[in-house]
């Protein structure tokens, strides 16, 4: 049966045509005929025998003359797919349901360039790496008020449009989770999802759809790089949520931030780049502003070379033509959506500060324990683009200091500490500067006029870094894959577990599904509470699990990565998931829900304790500039709060450093200039109050992994499964394997024999008498199980497709829809 809605379609829209046409056309084909007739011919695939597949470029031919007539109207044509007779749109309506059969057809409609699949409520989407035609104007339209999922092709916006006419008619939050591997297209459907929402429903204000949208370059900008993996890599997670009022208007958007892959600022991974911003900054500045940040040579820095670019920052000219209209793209938003040219300036000056002082070498002192700084030049330009004294910051570098007995007692730093703690400023510099740009960006997305500030509803979408396996995996990688097991779990509870709950709570019968259950796992990161069942209220969190041995371990200065790994064998060992590795003391090896991964404990602890020398942090508030001050509070260390007041801003004569390095010797501070510190006064100094209050990194994650899913678990939530369908992230290309995988992870198997077994539509007796009131033969004052089982039997409806419970009526999706649309032709 064709699915189109002749009315949507114009003339001119060949393109729109032609794809579901096609699709119609390979429907048509796919059920009528065996795989092994279809008309592709097999030349039209390069195999490279590892289940590895190209087009050779030639598209298949449209069976446009087979296409039946189009019903003219929608309602004719509904009550022929009622009959579930679109098996491809939707996964769980296909007769013969397995692996295989799953993984022919989506292959098939990736073929034909059909990227989105139903599998009941849930929409996979494989990603095509080429610019499709479905996204535009007349597609928002038509997705508008869709009256039944399987009226027209699957869709994105079919979920958006769902999640808002949801939102409204329950004034429940919804939630759309969108997964997949890095370079699935996670954001790219987030991007979709904001666009569709904005265009399906009014806003109060007058701009906010448009800042809305806007705003993602800019975050874009700072917080995603070139990886392996993806051209665009995310390294943040983020969770969007959009806030409506009473009346469904838009009025306002709060964007969260997880995760900010903070050591790619000083570390990147061979054929990796930092941050898209710092080479926006290169390819768009003209020389003059740059020279007015100290800039010049972008091969000068550190943390912009990686192994295969010791000499150029571009590929090639079409690579900085690209990042030269990101830049220009960045700054109009900056300038117009968000910022003052104070801002923008100050976040320029600490960009160039990233870059210096990433730059600073240290050398081991002659006679004395510690080290000097090779060339002072960077740490000149440091300490006047932040503001801060010179010889303080180098202070700072080369010595910590302490508070023992009462007393500042200042150490030597070693090679490791000086390095380590240099790249943690950067760090620190950096993700503060992203928090505060997403915070920025946040009180210009708020309506607060007092009329709107009402209660409401809200649409959120999360888009966090998808699971991670690489060469080399950290403790970033760790919690990333930490938050993707919640996830998962968050997937699996709704989806089936609850699910059956609800079947044996209403007495229904119901055959058990088995699904990949990864309770164990999260017990053993986390211990976590809220991974046990309703109803049995284990206490994990007591059981020994590696976060709370890695905060402990963190809070000794005696231990080191490898005792964290020696301790973590001993309390784990019962942990089917936690493996270490002989010959290797810093390995282990973590059996996740998608693969195994093996990681590396160098610097965890570090990590973990996510300290900056507290003589760093005091420098740094007492920037002359504001701005950056207010960076380094005590209060937004504590609490992510920031009270921004009006910056100072460097003058623009500049700070009479030349541009030329000068190698000005050793540094000036030395073993002598420590020894006189060390008499300094008995008092505390500013800043060091910031250990106290510094939560570790593996309690702040868990704090707002914790906060995450207390949003997804009030509110109904829908899913978007991202596929990749290749490894080189080329279009047309397609590896059997790597999707197979995919979907034996994402348990899209089980999903398709959940949606088709079970009843997806449940009313309570009251409410399915009051819709359906008219298959009933007489009035039923207090409906019960009998009487609603009655009417359905007296209106000629076969079994299977519905069950009585204790309290509701369970209904096949295609029933429902069969009654909702009686009950309109009445
Ligand atoms: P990461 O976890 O690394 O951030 P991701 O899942 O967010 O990955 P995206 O950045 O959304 O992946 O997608 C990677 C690339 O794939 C995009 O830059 C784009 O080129 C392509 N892509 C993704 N989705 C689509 C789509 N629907 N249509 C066309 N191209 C797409
Ligand atoms: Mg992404």
């Amino acid at each position: 049966y064709a699915k189109l809605d002749s009315s949507k379609h114009d003339a001119d829209s060949d393109a729109i045509s032609l794809t579901q046409i096609a699709t119609t056309a390979k429907n048509v084909r796919f059920r009528n005929e065996p795989a092994a007739d279809y008309d592709d011919p097999e030349p039209d695939y390069d195999s490279d025998g590892a289940g590895n597949h190209r087009y050779n470029g030639a598209r298949p031919k449209h069976g446009v003359a087979v296409l039946p007539a189009l019903p003219g109207s929608a309602a004719g044509n509904l009550r022929q797919t009622a009959r579930s007779a679109d098996t491809e749109h939707d996964l769980s309506a296909m007769e013969n349901l397995n692996e295989v059969s799953i993984l022919h057809v989506l292959k098939e409609r990736f073929k034909h360039d059909v990227i989105q699949t139903y599998i009941g409520d849930v929409l996979i989407v494989v990603n095509p790496y080429k610019k499709l035609d479905f996204y535009g104007d007349r597609y928002h339209e038509m997705y508008k008020f869709v009256n039944k999922r399987t009226d027209l092709e699957p869709h994105i916006y079919w979920t958006v449009d769902h999640a808002y006419r949801q939102m409204t008619d329950t004034t429940k939050n919804q939630v759309i989770l969108i997964s997949g591997e890095s370079g699935a297209g996670k954001t790219e459907s987030t991007k979709l999802v904001v666009k569709h929402l904005t265009h399906i429903c009014q806003s109060t204000m007058s701009n906010l759809h448009d800042r809305i949208v806007k705003v993602n370059p800019l975050l874009e900008a700072f917080g995603n790089a070139q990886t392996v993996m993806n051209q665009n890599s995310s390294r943040f997670g983020k969770f969007v949520e959009l806030n409506f009022n009473a009346s469904g208007h838009m009025k306002g958007a709060c964007i969260h931030d997880y995760l900010l892959e903070k050591s790619r600022v000083v570390h990147i991974g061979p054929h990796e780049r930092n941050f898209h911003v710092f080479y926006y900054m290169f390819a768009g500045m003209p020389a003059e502003t740059l020279r007015y940040y100290y800039l010049e040579d972008p091969m000068a820095h550190r943390i912009l070379k990686s192994d295969h670019n010791q000499k150029r920052m571009f590929y090639d000219e079409s690579d900085r033509k690209l990042c030269k209209q990101k830049f220009e793209e960045m700054e109009e938003i900056m300038g117009k959506v968000a910022f003052t040219k104070d801002d923008i300036s100050t976040i320029y000056m600490c960009l160039a500060a990233v870059l210096y002082i990433t730059n600073v070498e240290f050398q081991p002192e002659d006679d004395n324990d510690g080290v000097t700084i090779v060339d002072d030049f960077p740490v000149n330009y440091v300490s006047d683009l932040l503001t801060i004294d010179v010889d303080k910051l180098k202070t700072s570098l080369m010595c910590r200091t302490s508070v023992i007995n009462e007393e500042d007692v200042i150490a030597l730093k070693t090679m490791e500490q000086a390095n380590d703690e240099r790249d943690a400023v950067a760090k620190a510099l950096y993700s503060r500067l992203f928090g505060w740009i997403v915070r920025q960006v946040n009180s210009k997305l708020v309506d607060s006029s007092s009329a709107s500030a009402t209660t409401s509803n809200s649409i959120g979408i999360l888009d966090l870094s998808g699971f991670e396996n690489f060469v080399d995996n950290s403790f970033e990688q760790l919690c990333i894959n930490v938050a993707n097991e919640k996830l998962q779990y968050f997937f699996n509870t709704f989806i089936f577990a609850t699910e059956q709950a609800i079947y044996a709570e209403e007495g229904i019968d119901w055959s058990h599904i088995e699904f990949q259950n990864n309770e164990d796992i999260l017990r053993l990161f986390l211990g976590d509470d809220d991974t046990a069942p309703s109803g049995s209220k284990r206490s994990f969190r007591r059981l020994p699990n590696m976060f709370t041995i890695l905060d402990d371990e963190s809070k000794s200065p005696q231990t080191t990565d490898s005792s964290l790994v020696r301790n973590w064998s001993n309390n784990l060992s019962d942990a089917q998931n936690f493996k270490s590795v002989s010959g290797d003391e810093l390995a282990f090896v973590i059996t996740h829900f998608a693969d195994e991964v093996t990681y590396s404990a160098n610097n965890f602890l570090e990590k973990n304790r996510d300290r900056l020398g507290a003589n760093l942090v005091s420098l740094l508030q007492k920037s002359e500039n504001d701005f950056i001050k207010d960076l380094f509070s005590a209060e937004l260390a504590d609490t992510g709060v920031l009270s921004r007041t009006k910056s100072k801003i460097r003058k623009s004569t500049g700070c009479g450093l030349g541009m030329k390095s000068r190698k000005s010797g050793r540094g000036s501070v030395t073993g002598e200039t420590v020894r006189k510190l060390k008499t300094r006064g008995k008092h505390q100094m500013p800043g060091t109050s910031l250990h106290k209050v510094q939560t570790t990194a593996s309690q702040y994650f868990k704090k707002s992994l914790e906060e995450l899913m207390r949003k997804m678990r009030t509110a109904d939530p829908l899913f978007v499964r991202c596929i990749k369908p290749n490894l080189d992230q080329e279009r047309d290309m397609w590896s059997d394997k790597l999707v197979q995988r995919q979907l034996q992870y994402s348990g899209v198997l089980q999903i398709a024999k959940i949606a088709r077994l079970g009843y997806p539509v449940r009313m309570s007796f009251c409410v399915f008498y009051k819709r359906f009131a008219m298959i009933f033969q007489e009035r039923v004052p207090m409906p019960s199980g009998d009487a609603c089982r009655k009417a359905l039997k007296a209106a000629g409806i076969s079994d299977e497709k519905f069950a009585i419970g204790k309290t509701k009526v369970f209904m096949k999706e295609d029933l429902a829809d069969h009654l909702r649309l009686a009950t309109l032709g009445r």
